[in-house]
Protein backbone atom coordinates (compact mmCIF):
# COMPACT_ATOMS: atom_id res chain seq x y z
CA UNK A 1 0.00 0.00 0.00
CA UNK A 2 1.72 3.04 -1.11
CA UNK A 3 0.37 6.57 0.90
CA UNK A 4 0.48 9.40 -0.74
CA UNK A 5 -0.52 13.64 -0.61
CA UNK A 6 -3.00 15.13 -2.97
CA UNK A 7 -1.73 16.97 -6.12
CA UNK A 8 -2.50 19.21 -9.29
CA UNK A 9 -0.92 19.50 -12.29
CA UNK A 10 -1.57 21.89 -15.18
CA UNK A 11 -2.24 20.67 -18.29
CA UNK A 12 -3.95 23.42 -20.31
CA UNK A 13 -5.56 26.84 -20.90
CA UNK A 14 -6.70 29.08 -23.53
CA UNK A 15 -3.89 31.02 -24.64
CA UNK A 16 -4.27 34.78 -24.50
CA UNK A 17 -7.29 33.82 -21.69
CA UNK A 18 -7.62 37.68 -20.55
CA UNK A 19 -7.50 38.96 -24.08
CA UNK A 20 -9.69 36.38 -25.50
CA UNK A 21 -12.57 36.92 -22.22
CA UNK A 22 -12.05 40.55 -23.34
CA UNK A 23 -12.99 40.00 -26.92
CA UNK A 24 -15.75 38.35 -26.02
CA UNK A 25 -16.68 41.46 -23.91
CA UNK A 26 -16.01 44.27 -26.48
CA UNK A 27 -17.91 42.30 -29.02
CA UNK A 28 -21.01 43.38 -27.01
CA UNK A 29 -20.32 46.74 -27.19
CA UNK A 30 -18.28 46.50 -30.66
CA UNK A 31 -15.55 48.97 -28.55
CA UNK A 32 -12.89 46.45 -29.84
CA UNK A 33 -11.18 50.06 -31.11
CA UNK A 34 -10.65 50.34 -27.40
CA UNK A 35 -7.96 47.05 -27.23
CA UNK A 36 -4.79 48.18 -25.41
CA UNK A 37 -2.23 47.12 -22.83
CA UNK A 38 -3.60 46.01 -19.82
CA UNK A 39 -7.62 47.04 -21.18
CA UNK A 40 -8.29 43.73 -20.38
CA UNK A 41 -7.91 43.53 -17.10
CA UNK A 42 -9.40 47.38 -16.59
CA UNK A 43 -12.52 45.68 -18.46
CA UNK A 44 -12.79 41.99 -16.46
CA UNK A 45 -13.03 44.64 -13.26
CA UNK A 46 -16.03 46.34 -14.87
CA UNK A 47 -18.39 44.55 -16.06
CA UNK A 48 -17.73 41.16 -14.25
CA UNK A 49 -16.42 41.98 -10.55
CA UNK A 50 -18.80 44.73 -10.72
CA UNK A 51 -21.80 44.39 -12.81
CA UNK A 52 -21.74 40.87 -13.00
CA UNK A 53 -21.79 40.25 -16.88
CA UNK A 54 -20.56 36.93 -15.97
CA UNK A 55 -21.05 35.07 -19.76
CA UNK A 56 -17.88 36.40 -20.98
CA UNK A 57 -15.82 34.62 -18.44
CA UNK A 58 -17.22 31.45 -20.23
CA UNK A 59 -14.74 32.29 -23.16
CA UNK A 60 -11.49 30.77 -21.63
CA UNK A 61 -10.97 27.75 -20.64
CA UNK A 62 -8.89 25.26 -18.01
CA UNK A 63 -7.56 21.49 -17.52
CA UNK A 64 -6.53 20.76 -14.88
CA UNK A 65 -5.26 16.83 -13.54
CA UNK A 66 -6.34 16.47 -10.31
CA UNK A 67 -5.15 13.54 -7.63
CA UNK A 68 -7.53 13.38 -4.88
CA UNK A 69 -9.13 10.67 -3.15
CA UNK A 70 -12.81 9.21 -3.69
CA UNK A 71 -13.98 11.28 -1.31
CA UNK A 72 -13.05 14.76 -2.87
CA UNK A 73 -13.94 13.18 -6.14
CA UNK A 74 -17.95 13.31 -4.80
CA UNK A 75 -17.52 16.51 -3.98
CA UNK A 76 -15.87 17.92 -7.12
CA UNK A 77 -18.16 16.29 -9.36
CA UNK A 78 -21.02 17.87 -7.34
CA UNK A 79 -20.29 21.13 -9.83
CA UNK A 80 -22.07 20.27 -12.65
CA UNK A 81 -20.34 22.64 -15.76
CA UNK A 82 -17.05 21.03 -15.69
CA UNK A 83 -16.23 18.43 -17.80
CA UNK A 84 -14.66 14.76 -16.01
CA UNK A 85 -12.53 11.95 -17.09
CA UNK A 86 -11.94 9.96 -13.88
CA UNK A 87 -10.04 7.03 -13.37
CA UNK A 88 -11.79 4.08 -13.35
CA UNK A 89 -12.12 1.08 -10.82
CA UNK A 90 -13.73 -0.90 -12.83
CA UNK A 91 -10.60 -1.23 -15.91
CA UNK A 92 -7.96 -0.67 -13.43
CA UNK A 93 -6.94 -3.38 -11.73
CA UNK A 94 -4.98 -2.61 -9.05
CA UNK A 95 -3.46 -6.33 -8.66
CA UNK A 96 -1.24 -5.27 -11.96
CA UNK A 97 2.11 -3.99 -11.94
CA UNK A 98 1.42 -1.14 -13.52
CA UNK A 99 0.13 0.34 -10.38
CA UNK A 100 2.79 -1.64 -8.53
CA UNK A 101 0.68 -4.46 -7.08
CA UNK A 102 -1.25 -2.24 -4.42
CA UNK A 103 -3.35 0.17 -3.82
CA UNK A 104 -2.90 3.90 -3.71
CA UNK A 105 -4.75 5.75 -0.87
CA UNK A 106 -4.63 9.60 0.17
CA UNK A 107 -3.96 10.95 3.19
CA UNK A 108 -6.65 12.84 4.62
CA UNK A 109 -5.06 16.60 5.22
CA UNK A 110 -4.87 17.42 9.14
CA UNK A 111 -4.76 13.59 9.83
CA UNK A 112 -2.69 13.06 12.85
CA UNK A 113 -3.64 11.79 15.73
CA UNK A 114 -6.11 8.54 14.39
CA UNK A 115 -3.22 8.16 11.89
CA UNK A 116 -2.24 3.98 12.91
CA UNK A 117 -5.97 3.49 12.85
CA UNK A 118 -6.95 4.92 9.28
CA UNK A 119 -3.44 3.82 8.20
CA UNK A 120 -4.75 -0.58 9.45
CA UNK A 121 -7.89 0.36 7.91
CA UNK A 122 -6.49 1.14 4.71
CA UNK A 123 -4.14 -2.17 5.24
CA UNK A 124 -7.29 -4.26 5.89
CA UNK A 125 -9.15 -2.81 3.06
CA UNK A 126 -6.28 -3.37 0.40
CA UNK A 127 -5.81 -7.24 1.77
CA UNK A 128 -9.95 -7.46 1.24
CA UNK A 129 -9.60 -6.38 -2.03
CA UNK A 130 -6.36 -8.73 -2.87
CA UNK A 131 -8.49 -11.61 -1.69
CA UNK A 132 -11.38 -10.87 -3.85
CA UNK A 133 -9.27 -10.54 -6.80
CA UNK A 134 -7.70 -13.72 -6.08
CA UNK A 135 -11.13 -15.19 -5.64
CA UNK A 136 -11.54 -14.35 -9.52
CA UNK A 137 -13.61 -11.55 -8.81
CA UNK A 138 -13.30 -8.53 -11.36
CA UNK A 139 -11.98 -4.92 -10.56
CA UNK A 140 -15.37 -3.55 -10.53
CA UNK A 141 -16.55 -5.86 -7.86
CA UNK A 142 -14.02 -6.11 -6.22
CA UNK A 143 -13.81 -2.05 -5.58
CA UNK A 144 -16.68 -2.63 -3.69
CA UNK A 145 -14.01 -2.95 -0.62
CA UNK A 146 -11.83 0.04 -1.48
CA UNK A 147 -12.10 3.07 0.93
CA UNK A 148 -13.69 6.48 0.27
CA UNK A 149 -9.10 7.51 0.67
CA UNK A 150 -8.39 5.64 -2.45
CA UNK A 151 -6.50 7.88 -4.73
CA UNK A 152 -8.02 8.65 -7.98
CA UNK A 153 -6.96 10.93 -10.95
CA UNK A 154 -9.37 13.58 -12.57
CA UNK A 155 -8.58 15.29 -15.96
CA UNK A 156 -11.29 18.56 -15.03
CA UNK A 157 -11.56 21.15 -17.74
CA UNK A 158 -13.82 23.83 -16.80
CA UNK A 159 -14.08 27.33 -18.26
CA UNK A 160 -13.16 30.49 -15.86
CA UNK A 161 -16.94 30.60 -14.77
CA UNK A 162 -16.90 27.27 -13.15
CA UNK A 163 -13.74 28.02 -11.99
CA UNK A 164 -14.47 30.94 -10.25
CA UNK A 165 -17.56 29.65 -9.10
CA UNK A 166 -15.84 26.20 -7.78
CA UNK A 167 -12.61 28.55 -5.90
CA UNK A 168 -15.24 30.86 -4.22
CA UNK A 169 -17.35 27.53 -2.73
CA UNK A 170 -14.59 25.36 -2.41
CA UNK A 171 -11.69 27.75 -0.24
CA UNK A 172 -14.74 28.94 1.70
CA UNK A 173 -14.25 28.50 5.71
CA UNK A 174 -17.18 26.56 6.09
CA UNK A 175 -15.83 23.74 3.34
CA UNK A 176 -14.34 20.59 4.30
CA UNK A 177 -10.36 20.76 4.90
CA UNK A 178 -9.81 18.75 2.24
CA UNK A 179 -11.51 20.28 -0.62
CA UNK A 180 -10.09 23.64 0.79
CA UNK A 181 -6.71 21.88 0.59
CA UNK A 182 -6.97 20.82 -3.08
CA UNK A 183 -8.38 24.01 -3.96
CA UNK A 184 -5.85 25.83 -2.88
CA UNK A 185 -3.89 23.54 -4.87
CA UNK A 186 -5.63 24.49 -7.79
CA UNK A 187 -5.65 28.27 -7.32
CA UNK A 188 -1.78 27.88 -7.20
CA UNK A 189 -1.51 25.22 -10.43
CA UNK A 190 -3.88 28.10 -12.67
CA UNK A 191 -2.07 31.32 -11.31
CA UNK A 192 1.87 29.59 -11.93
CA UNK A 193 1.17 28.72 -15.03
CA UNK A 194 0.59 32.27 -16.94
CA UNK A 195 -3.30 32.81 -16.19
CA UNK A 196 -3.63 36.28 -14.90
CA UNK A 197 -4.72 36.59 -11.41
CA UNK A 198 -7.14 39.06 -11.82
CA UNK A 199 -9.42 36.32 -12.92
CA UNK A 200 -9.99 34.88 -9.88
CA UNK A 201 -8.91 37.30 -7.06
CA UNK A 202 -11.92 38.55 -5.42
CA UNK A 203 -13.22 35.08 -5.35
CA UNK A 204 -9.78 34.03 -3.59
CA UNK A 205 -10.29 36.84 -1.22
CA UNK A 206 -13.82 38.07 -1.13
CA UNK A 207 -12.97 41.09 1.82
CA UNK A 208 -11.17 42.38 -1.43
C1 LIG B 1 -19.70 23.80 2.16
C2 LIG B 1 -20.52 22.90 1.31
C3 LIG B 1 -21.24 21.88 1.87
C4 LIG B 1 -22.02 21.03 1.08
N1 LIG B 1 -22.71 20.03 1.67
C5 LIG B 1 -23.49 19.21 0.91
C6 LIG B 1 -24.27 18.16 1.50
O1 LIG B 1 -24.24 17.95 2.70
N2 LIG B 1 -25.03 17.37 0.69
C7 LIG B 1 -25.11 17.59 -0.66
O2 LIG B 1 -25.85 16.87 -1.36
N3 LIG B 1 -24.37 18.55 -1.26
C8 LIG B 1 -23.57 19.37 -0.51
N4 LIG B 1 -22.84 20.36 -1.12
C9 LIG B 1 -22.86 20.48 -2.59
C10 LIG B 1 -23.76 21.63 -3.06
O3 LIG B 1 -25.11 21.40 -2.73
C11 LIG B 1 -23.62 21.82 -4.59
O4 LIG B 1 -24.01 20.62 -5.23
C12 LIG B 1 -22.21 22.14 -5.02
O5 LIG B 1 -21.66 23.15 -4.23
C13 LIG B 1 -22.21 22.59 -6.48
O6 LIG B 1 -22.84 23.86 -6.53
P1 LIG B 1 -23.77 24.27 -7.73
O7 LIG B 1 -24.92 23.34 -7.90
O8 LIG B 1 -24.10 25.72 -7.51
O9 LIG B 1 -22.71 24.15 -8.94
P2 LIG B 1 -22.89 23.76 -10.47
O10 LIG B 1 -23.48 22.42 -10.65
O11 LIG B 1 -21.53 23.98 -11.04
O12 LIG B 1 -23.86 24.82 -11.05
C14 LIG B 1 -23.44 26.16 -11.17
C15 LIG B 1 -24.67 27.03 -11.22
O13 LIG B 1 -25.45 26.70 -12.37
C16 LIG B 1 -26.83 26.81 -12.04
N5 LIG B 1 -27.46 25.49 -12.19
C17 LIG B 1 -26.82 24.30 -12.39
N6 LIG B 1 -27.72 23.32 -12.51
C18 LIG B 1 -28.94 23.88 -12.35
C19 LIG B 1 -30.26 23.36 -12.34
N7 LIG B 1 -30.52 22.08 -12.52
N8 LIG B 1 -31.26 24.21 -12.14
C20 LIG B 1 -31.05 25.53 -11.96
N9 LIG B 1 -29.81 26.09 -11.94
C21 LIG B 1 -28.77 25.27 -12.13
C22 LIG B 1 -26.90 27.32 -10.62
O14 LIG B 1 -26.95 28.72 -10.63
C23 LIG B 1 -25.60 26.87 -10.02
O15 LIG B 1 -25.17 27.62 -8.90
C24 LIG B 1 -22.06 21.21 -0.34
C25 LIG B 1 -21.32 22.25 -0.91
C26 LIG B 1 -20.55 23.07 -0.12
C27 LIG B 1 -19.73 24.17 -0.79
Amino acid sequence: MKIIEPSVEFIAATPNIGQVIELGARNCYKSEDKIGEGTDEKLFNQIVKQHHHDSVVEHGSITLRVVTDRAMLAQITRHRHFSFSVESQRYCSYAKNKFGSQITVIKPHGLTKGFPVWQSAMRQAEHHYFAMIEEGCKPEVARSVLPNSTKTEIIMTGNVRCWRQFLSLRLAGHAQKDVQHLARLMHEAIIDNGVPEYLFDDVVNPAK
